[in-house]
């Protein structure tokens, strides 16, 4: 496995793989890997040829008062963990090779991105868009990874691809869970024994709606309560939001009566915000093809 830093030489890499007929596959991340992470390199590893991981800790999805500084780093792990996975290669720029002086460009994905986590993260998406496209151009793959866990970041990322006709296939991997339900996150790092204790409350509330949505419950406002007052029994979580809305389209529901819908949440345990999502009403062939773009 080789890790690349240079813009160039991952440009010149991908050039000559494409030139090769070889297949790229891409995982772009933060690092702080997990078995979050893991999944999607596993899926990635078995579709294509040549398997490219990206580690980057992109500053312009960060808002001024978010945890770009602090957020855990740690390459020299992240990168055996991704030599044990047959990696082919990690691009793990600087900051100036993504960014360099004068940049000006910007995308933003219209509709998607204003709306659940782009309410409380101002310019996120813009953020994400924008290094999206860019790692993209770098890397030239035929197909990009991305987790479920971030569903918005997928619809955005799905719409921007179809939206620019980017020549690439988007695929979207389920959320990888502890055995608590807790969603794996590099953000969990942040908490301590008992706050991790108490986040497992995020999941126990998507999945009451969820049996409450298969037991016939259609109207969004009695699910999302059946959420709140689940989380509400957790006294070091604070809910930020829950929303139920088009799995596809993000727009927001009264009922479900053209499922997929996506039953999404933010919360605060102590000091650390997390998100978490269930998908309701997505079929299992759906679920196969739904998550191709
Ligand atoms: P991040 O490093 O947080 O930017 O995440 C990189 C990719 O891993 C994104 O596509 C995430 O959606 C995905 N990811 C993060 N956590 C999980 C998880 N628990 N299960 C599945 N995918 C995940």
């Amino acid at each position: 496995m080789e890790i690349i830093t240079r813009r160039e030489s991952m440009m010149s890499i991908a050039r000559d793989l494409r030139r090769a007929n070889r297949t790229i596959g891409f995982v772009p991340t933060m690092g702080a890997l997990h078995d979050g992470h893991v999944s999607l390199v596993r899926v990635a590893r078995t579709k294509c040829d040549t398997l490219v991981v990206s580690i980057f800790v992109n500053p312009t999805q960060f808002g001024p008062k978010e945890d770009f500084a602090k957020y855990p780093r740690d390459l020299d792990r992240d990168a055996s963990l991704l030599a044990r996975q047959g990696v082919d290669y990690v691009f793990a720029p600087e900051v100036s090779e993504i960014y360099p002086t004068g940049f000006s460009t910007y995308i933003t994905v219209e509709g998607l991105s204003e709306q659940l986590e782009g309410a409380s993260r101002r310019g996120h998406f813009r953020g994400v868009a924008t290094v999206v496209a860019i790692l993209l151009n770098i890397v030239q793959p035929h197909f990009a990874f991305f987790g479920q866990k971030d569903a918005q970041q997928a619809a955005v990322l799905k719409r921007m691809v179809r939206d620019l006709a980017f020549d690439l296939d988007v695929i979207v991997l389920p959320i990888v869970r502890e055995e608590s339900g807790l969603a794996m996150s590099s953000r969990n790092a942040y908490l301590n024994d008992e706050e991790k204790r108490a986040a497992t409350v995020l999941h126990r509330g998507l999945s009451r709606a969820a049996r409450e949505y298969e037991d016939g419950e259609r109207n969004c406002e009695r699910l999302i309560e059946i959420v709140r007052s689940t989380i509400e029994t957790e006294p070091l979580a604070r809910i930020d939001y829950i929303s139920l809305d088009d799995a596809d389209t993000l727009e927001h529901l009264e009922r479900i009566d053209d499922p997929p819908a996506l039953l999404s949440l933010a919360a605060f345990v102590g000091k650390t915000r997390l998100i978490d999502n269930i998908v309701l009403g997505r079929t299992k062939k759906q679920d196969v093809a739904g998550a191709k773009a």
